[in-house]
């Protein structure tokens, strides 16, 4: 497996010799002679802020160095977004039936941007795919999820709060047994 330098995108065989536990060298970059990628050593949230700002080199660091085929389990993400695809079909179709909202095109679309908006905590679901979180990690974001989306909807439909809830409720029950469906299929096979 082939690594990359964050610098300038030259192949390199390993990024780093471990000594002992704790105790690395990380390696040069034989193309540019920079260290090939700093960010092994590096806090999440700087590799999350260069992230944001746009860095090459953090982006580097992420595809071809974290997120390649090797650590990411494929089906996982496959799961990922088919549960995320239901959720969204049934936070859309209960909205409608439970907010006697119309289902116009322009409608739809604030519905959409609105979900997609305050879903932004989604983002930690990467870091965890990445770094080692407990799953209870998960939980707690779902929740922040459910509940920036709640405050997208009302802003949106200014709807009674207890019909939102239960769309939202309802779009996340879904999307949840779907996941937890999908493994145990795991299990069996
Ligand atoms: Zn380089």
């Amino acid at each position: 497996m082939e690594y990359r330098c964050v610098k300038c995108g030259f192949r390199i065989k390993t990024l780093f010799v471990q000594y002992s536990p704790g105790n690395i060298r990380l390696m040069k970059c034989e193309n540019c002679r920079a260290v090939a990628d700093e960010y092994i050593e590096c806090e999440i949230m700087i590799l999350l802020i260069d992230l944001i700002l746009h860095k090459p080199q953090a982006y580097r660091h992420l595809l071809y160095n974290v997120l390649n085929s090797e650590t990411v389990n494929l089906q996982m993400l496959k799961d990922v977004v088919l549960g995320n695809v239901m959720f969204l079909g049934v936070f859309l179709h209960a909205s409608r039936i439970l907010l006697n909202t119309s289902a116009g095109a322009s409608r739809f679309k604030d519905f959409l941007l609105a979900v997609l908006i305050s879903s932004y905590f989604k983002i930690f679901l990467l870091a965890m795919m990445v770094w080692n979180f407990p799953s209870s990690v998960i939980y707690i974001i779902d929740l922040f999820v459910l509940s920036s989306n709640t405050v997208a909807l009302k802003v949106i439909t200014e709807s009674a709060m207890n019909r939102i809830l239960g769309v939202c409720l309802v779009a996340h029950a879904v999307k949840f047994f779907v996941v937890q469906g999908l493994e145990l299929r795991y299990l069996r096979y």
